[in-house]
């Protein structure tokens, strides 16, 4: 019998300089052909792959970037503690039909001599803003260096990190960059929880504990259909939610305008409600919209 994995699959052509990426993209373009990019860190998931799947429904080049951006991370410790599983990643994204697979090292997209970072859009003060400084300068630049190696059509990003879909929005805005941005939905587990490449750092226990953070997000839509329209008992009720599992180090919960991030007192339009918490060593987001 053949080997079938080794001939269903079409394996992304790898690229690791920037120079090399950009004459490709190019070719496409001249060749009258439509880019998706779908930037990533690596350590590749599901949410990951939906995507992937959405620039492939969209697009005829699909370009995935995998590069672990070192100036959104606050701590040398976090950044070293990232899981990485770059030959899996590979496989996957060739079963999912990508056509270029950009990993540059970190050299290529920081040499010595780089100085110049973005700074972020106003939206990137509040939440992750304030518990990770320069973390968002660190994505803003990151992302305009991609989409100028890669001058896609469009970039997928998504809504599992919010607060980074707006950042992103605003920067494309206010620096014309000639870009469509779509946000794809966020990808749970059977259990609600949102996939992340870092629950591979939960323990079975600290899993459960997690499932908190999606728990109190319905609790919060519940309470807000059912017509609870104070924001601070919506979030008495979520904070509530995570003491009930034991997670005690919560860095937020909030009740915010979906476009401005501005927090919100009485509930009376559509509603970001957002959730950040540490469980063991891990920290985890995730969010909902409530009221579309
Ligand atoms: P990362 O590799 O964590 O930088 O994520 C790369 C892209 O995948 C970002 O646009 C994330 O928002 C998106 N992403 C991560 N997790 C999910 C998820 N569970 N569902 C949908 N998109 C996700």
């Amino acid at each position: 019998m053949s080997d079938v994995t080794s001939t269903a699959v079409h394996s992304p052509r790898v690229v690791t300089h920037c120079s090399d990426i950009n004459q490709l993209v190019r070719n496409a373009h001249a060749a009258g052909k439509t880019i998706g990019l779908v930037p990533t860190m690596g350590a590749l998931h599901a949410g990951h792959l939906s995507l992937v799947q959405a620039s492939k429904r969209e697009c005829e080049i699909t370009v995935v970037s995998i590069f672990l951006n070192p100036t959104q991370f606050s701590s040398r410790e976090d950044l070293d503690q990232y899981p990485r599983s770059y030959s899996a990643d590979l496989e996957l994204l060739a079963n999912h039909g990508v056509d270029y697979v950009f990993a540059p090292e970190r050299e290529e997209m920081y040499p010595a001599e780089f100085s110049t970072l973005v700074s972020p859009p106003d939206v990137a003060k509040t939440l992750e803003g304030r518990c990770r400084p320069k973390h968002f300068r660190g994505v803003a630049t990151i992302v305009l260096k991609l989409v100028q190696v890669i001058p896609a059509n469009t970039a997928y990003v998504g809504q599992k990190d919010y607060q980074q879909t707006l950042v992103i929005r605003h920067m494309v805005r206010d620096l014309n960059v000639p870009i469509r941005i779509v946000t794809c939905p966020t990808i749970r587990d059977d259990d609600g929880l949102a996939v992340s490449s870092r629950n591979t750092h939960l323990t079975a226990g600290e899993r459960q504990q997690a499932l908190a953070l999606s728990r109190s997000l319905h609790m919060a839509s519940d309470l807000i259909e059912q017509g609870q329209r104070d924001a601070a008992a919506v979030i008495a009720k979520m904070r509530q939610v995570l003491a009930d599992a034991g997670v005690s180090r919560i860095d937020y919960i909030a009740l915010v305008h979906p476009q401005t991030l501005a927090e919100i007192r009485h509930v009376n339009e559509p509603t970001l409600a957002a959730v950040a918490a540490h469980i063991g060593t891990t920290r985890l987001i995730d969010n909902e919209l409530i009221g579309r």
